[in-house]
């Protein structure tokens, strides 16, 4: 617990390290989250800020063409405007967790208002897949003790990540691809897996353009199929 306390007091100041840390994945001063264990070789790729009615259909073909599962955290007013791709996705296995209603940043929002975004996404998912929703990743990483708190109490696992690009706004595949390919090989040189982002929709409007992001997908995809194990988050409770 410390750790984080150290590092966040190593970057000096103390209002603004506190908002820093409320935005930092690796930073445990407001509750722990899952992140990624230590077992090396294995890789959760995880998509946030979908369904997208475009984007998300292509990078669900080219995950089962490796036979591989994901995490997606969803928009839960997106899942409502996509029933039906929300419900194929999850009879195909992928693990369907929580991004929030509206994804605004929950550190700075009013408790009563995170609950409601919180539990009406749940119920959507839920209605929509018949499968309990067990995973909540706040939008832009931001939280607060709370927040945590009521995800929890909701029966949702708080999720951050370890490895994570500008995918949203990075034209290239391949650069996206290549830095995840950094982190990836560090972590697992260092005896960690991986927690891999990428975005397959955008919190700003439905059905962007993610061609970047997905074909960073198929690369990761590519390179690690044969030497690597691809799991949902639920591997690693
Ligand atoms: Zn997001």
């Amino acid at each position: 617990m410390y750790a984080g306390l150290g590092a966040v007091g190593a970057l000096g100041l103390a209002a603004g390290g506190f908002a820093y840390a409320a935005m930092w994945p690796g930073s445990r001063i407001f509750g722990p989250a899952i992140r990624a264990p230590r077992r090396p070789g294995e890789l959760a790729l995880t998509f946030d800020d979908g369904p997208n009615p475009t984007w998300t259909p292509r990078l669900l073909e080219t995950l089962a063409s490796y036979d591989v599962r994901a995490t997606f955290f969803m928009v839960g007013h997106y899942a409502e405007a996509e029933p039906a791709l929300v419900r194929r996705m999850a009879e195909a296995g992928h693990e369907i967790g929580n991004h929030t209603w509206s994804h605004p940043n929950l550190a700075m929002t009013a408790p009563e208002r995170v609950r409601d975004e919180l539990a009406r996404t749940r119920e959507t998912l839920e209605q929509i897949t018949g499968k309990a929703v067990r995973y909540f990743r706040p939008p832009f990483g931001a939280r607060r003790p709370d927040v945590l708190r009521t995800a929890r109490r909701l029966g949702m696992a708080p999720v951050l990540w370890n490895a994570m690009t500008s995918d949203w706004e990075d034209p290239s595949a391949d650069r996206i691809a290549e830095r995840l390919m950094g982190k990836i090989d560090s972590y697992a040189r260092r005896g960690w897996a991986a927690n891999i982002v990428l975005h397959d929709g955008g919190h700003l409007s439905l059905g962007v353009n993610r061609e970047p992001s997905i074909t960073a997908a198929g690369l990761l995809l590519a390179r690690y199929a044969s030497t690597h194990r691809f799991v949902t988050l639920d591997a690693w409770e």
